[in-house]
């Protein structure tokens, strides 16, 4: 067996547009509508701990790889911090910081008791074995144990990340603290103590935001023309629940490439299709419901009612803003609009329906399944999606009312409910020492 220490594997290149600095583009734009003083500021903007880690993990050939991850604690002031685990190889510590933020603001957005939290590996898991993969998440995980907590901080899953990872995340902290710890992730398997009603929570979430907007607009989504960019757990999902409503799915892609048919992709065969194929689309043009588009990027130019964004960060910049097509945009996925675009789709009249409103389902019922774990007392189904309904309908319009208010897009209106909530807490407690 070797024990050298080999190279530090994904090391993350330098990115031309950073995440976070985008999101402390957003921030400053409602903090202005709001006028808040420079001490108010200071309280909510700054991330209060960030935890950066070298992971050793044995390999399977008996070597030893060092991973780069992160762990940034943005806020506690509304509750523990929470937040996802991310991993993949562009994973840098701004991208973190940045999703630590969201996080906050999201939470606050639908009124839930957490604050904001994000985690991060710099590592393409498609490269591991399950056995490095389990190493990995458990070496993560124990090296974290004196930072998190059920009342602390408490991660789950995002790009890359599972419901076994989270197992595997659970167990690991439960045995270091000697006792059942199912509260200190959220995104488990049903049967290690997860909520029913998790997997499909983002993008039913989504949906809610979706049809409120339509009602809005005056746009009926039975017929509505889709694209989706992003098929895992938000992108596929939001395929599957839109299908049943009558919208035409006309488009959607994955990182493997983007699949058209303007009659309608076949959602059940799509599904189908990534179920028996690892998770990708691979292929799918061979299906006989889809044809591959030459660039995957001209999905997002599609001629549709609803886009849905539902990959990565920085999909939609100033170079392809002004060819956005779609009516309305709904962000599953985390800042996949730069302000720049975002200006931009503004001047043309796009109804975006933010990240931090739009994609809050998924936190939303993981706040349900830590309210399970801390209860031991386990809700049906209907009981779940009844009050994730209730609380993404309340959110969008508490949203839009703030953005009719102040004359502002939604995203605006959506930090200045999140700002407005996330500062008075802070004043009301004050500082501890
Ligand atoms: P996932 O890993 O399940 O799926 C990601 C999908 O995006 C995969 O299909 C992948 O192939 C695809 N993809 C990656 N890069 C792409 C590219 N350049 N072009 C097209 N497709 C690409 O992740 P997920 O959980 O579905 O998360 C997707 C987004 O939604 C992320 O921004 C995440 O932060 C956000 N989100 C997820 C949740 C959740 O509960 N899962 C909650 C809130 C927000």
């Amino acid at each position: 067996m070797r024990s050298d220490v080999r190279k530090t594997r994904g090391t993350a290149p330098i990115m031309s547009l950073n995440a976070y600095e985008n999101a402390m583009k957003q921030f400053n734009q409602a903090v202005e509508v709001l006028g808040l003083a420079p001490n108010q500021v200071a309280m909510v903007k700054d991330p209060r701990k960030v935890i950066e880690l070298q992971l050793p993990v044995r390999m399977d050939d008996g070597s030893i790889e060092i991973f780069q991850a992160f762990r940034v604690q943005h806020s506690i002031a509304r509750g523990p911090a929470k937040g996802g685990v991310r991993f993949h190889q562009d994973v840098t510590v701004d991208e973190v910081k940045a999703l630590a933020f969201w996080m906050t603001m999201k939470c606050a957005v639908v009124n839930i008791p957490f604050g904001g939290g994000k985690g991060g590996i710099v590592v393409d898991p498609s490269t591991l074995s399950l056995g490095e993969l389990e190493r990995l998440s458990r070496r993560f995980f124990s090296e974290l144990a004196l930072d998190i907590g059920e009342n602390v901080d408490i991660p789950a899953p995002d790009v890359n990340t599972n419901p076994q990872i989270m197992a595997w995340f659970m167990d690991t902290y439960s045995m270091h603290a000697r006792q059942h710890t199912p509260g200190i992730v959220t995104g488990k398997p049903l049967e290690v103590f997860g909520s029913r009603g998790r997997t499909q929570a983002t993008a039913q979430g989504m949906v809610h935001t979706l049809e409120e907007a339509a009602k809005h607009l005056g746009l009926d989504l039975d017929g509505a023309r889709v694209a989706i960019q992003g098929f895992g757990n938000a992108g596929s999902n939001s395929a599957r629940l839109l299908a049943p409503k009558g919208a035409r799915v006309i488009a959607i892609s994955d990182v493997t490439g983007a699949y058209v048919n303007e009659d309608g992709i076949d959602v059940d065969k799509a599904l189908a299709w990534v179920e028996g194929n690892g998770g990708k689309l691979t292929g799918f043009e061979t299906s006989g419901t889809a044809t591959k588009m030459d660039d995957p990027m001209m999905l997002l130019e599609l001629d549709v009612d609803a886009l849905i964004p539902a990959a990565m960060e920085n999909q939609i910049t100033e170079s392809n803003a002004h060819d956005i097509r779609a009516k309305i945009i709904a962000e599953c996925a985390n800042g996949p609009v730069t302000p720049e675009a975002d200006a931009i789709l503004n001047e043309k009249g796009v109804f975006i329906i933010p990240d931090i409103l739009c994609n809050a389902g998924g936190v939303t019922v993981s706040y349900f399944e830590w309210v399970q774990n801390k209860t031991g007392y386990y809700w049906r189904e209907e009981r779940v999606l009844e009050e994730l309904h209730g609380i993404m309908r309340d959110a969008f319009r508490n949203v839009l009312a703030a953005s009719l208010k102040h004359e502002v897009p939604m995203r605006v209106a959506a930090f200045i409910v999140a700002i407005e909530s996330v500062t008075r807490t802070a004043e009301l407690r004050g500082l501890y020492a």
